[in-house]
């Protein structure tokens, strides 16, 4: 006889919920953004430069631009490879809608290919057939912090003349074929949002080795301005031109001061959460009703996201009932993602909807999100793998 559920009016695994992501924030953090407070600079001044080329550094790419967040990161990115009405730009639909909305932000069109289904990345395989005269572009997403298959994918985009973008923003931190993720697409771009792998509170990057494009971004974050307000206080001069419609998409020297500091930390954080993930399978491998998602060889995963696929033949319970017995216990499980072109906005504008992505659809029905993050503790690894192994043996056929 299995125990009760807490769902059914059992004791809950834990009684304070445990988040699916969460922030890490210390001392001296917080004391680095306040010596920004104490500064001249609040925005535009030497911080933005500072953690721009910290970043470049880490990652081994030649340039990094800031920006306000990872939308406008991928905004960015867009209009940097000439983004514009009518050009169709290839992503896969399990990822956050901006992966998508970037283009059209633009006046393009998302085409939506289907992912692997193991991995849940874009399946080089199927990219080609959906290349079209209007194709411009590809955005690839890291699902999960697993890099996608670049070399394939270079591959594609160098034979149709396409660009490549790695929507990066799971991965920070990873690798593929000893390749840091950040050097591995034309563009490369990043999220600072409190779940991801490092925070500014809201934020973004992107990496390239092309000076032209990360100049065109800098104007672009910037209202479209060539100069900004430091560089004519330094020239002594009033004069600034408007070349192009940009946006406010900078990030504050309070945030960038805070990105420096985290992205020291950031390879202690990326080994814990792999420290976990090994746990988690280890303790998983014998529940037969739920299943890992694959990890290829040549990868170092950063494990934004831990998901598992259940086996619903296996159970007597669906997705959702299974999400909500987590939850009853403490466990802040999560689905990553609705599958964006089953989104109402995509069905509308673009005539989306199921049957497109087959793979995404399914995988969407079977997936949970477990808590990861690197300020876990053991006991909190433990909570969540004896909250698992309790729902499964309750709703086991
Ligand atoms: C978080 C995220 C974004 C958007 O980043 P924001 O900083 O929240 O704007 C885009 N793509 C993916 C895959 C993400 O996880």
């Amino acid at each position: 006889m299995a125990v009760k559920l807490a769902i059914d009016g059992g004791i809950p695994v834990r009684e304070k919920q445990l988040p699916y992501g969460h922030q890490w924030v210390d001392d001296d953090d917080i004391a680095a953004v306040v010596e920004v407070f104490r500064s001249d600079w609040f925005t535009t001044g030497p911080k933005v430069d500072e953690f721009e080329r910290a970043f470049a550094d880490f990652v081994g790419e030649k340039q990094a631009v800031a920006v306000s967040s990872g939308t406008a990161a991928l905004h960015a990115a867009m209009y940097a490879i000439g983004i514009g009405l009518g050009d169709e730009v290839i992503v896969p639909p399990m990822t956050f809608a901006a992966s998508a909305n970037c283009a059209v932000f633009q006046g393009g069109m998302p085409v939506f290919s289907d992912v692997d289904p193991d991995t849940l990345l874009l399946d080089p395989n199927q990219v080609e057939a959906k290349i079209t005269p209007r194709t411009k572009a590809i955005i690839a997403v890291d699902y999960a912090g697993q890099p996608c298959d670049y070399d394939v994918l270079l591959a594609i985009a160098n034979r149709h003349d396409l660009r490549l973008v790695a929507d990066a923003c799971h991965a920070l931190g990873g690798s593929y074929k000893g390749r840091p993720v950040g050097t591995l697409a034309d563009l490369n771009v990043f999220s600072f949002h409190p779940v991801k792998p490092i925070t500014t509170g809201e934020g973004g990057m992107i990496t390239t080795d092309d000076p032209k494009l990360a100049d065109r971004m800098r104007v672009f974050r910037n209202h479209g301005i060539t100069t900004d307000h430091r560089q004519r206080e330094l020239q002594g001069s009033w004069f600034y031109e408007m070349v192009d419609l940009g946006y406010n998409y900078r990030l504050t020297d309070i945030q960038c001061a805070l990105g420096i500091s985290q992205l020291r930390k950031l390879p202690a954080w990326v080994a814990r959460r792999q420290k976990i993930a090994r746990r988690y399978d280890a303790a998983f491998a014998e529940i037969p009703a739920v299943r890992p998602l694959g990890v290829r060889e040549d990868v170092s995963h950063a494990y934004h996201l831990y998901v598992i696929r259940l086996d619903l033949a296996q159970l007597r319970a669906t997705r959702a009932d299974v999400f909500a017995a987590l939850r009853a216990e403490g466990i802040g499980v999560n689905v990553h993602y609705i599958p964006v072109h089953l989104h109402p906005f995509y069905r509308e504008r673009f005539g989306t909807g199921p049957g497109i992505c087959p793979v995404a659809e399914d995988a969407y029905e079977h997936i949970i999100t477990l808590p990861i993050f690197p300020r876990m503790s053991e006991d909190d690894i433990s909570d969540v793998i004896a909250a698992v192994h309790k729902v499964m043996e309750a709703y086991s056929q």
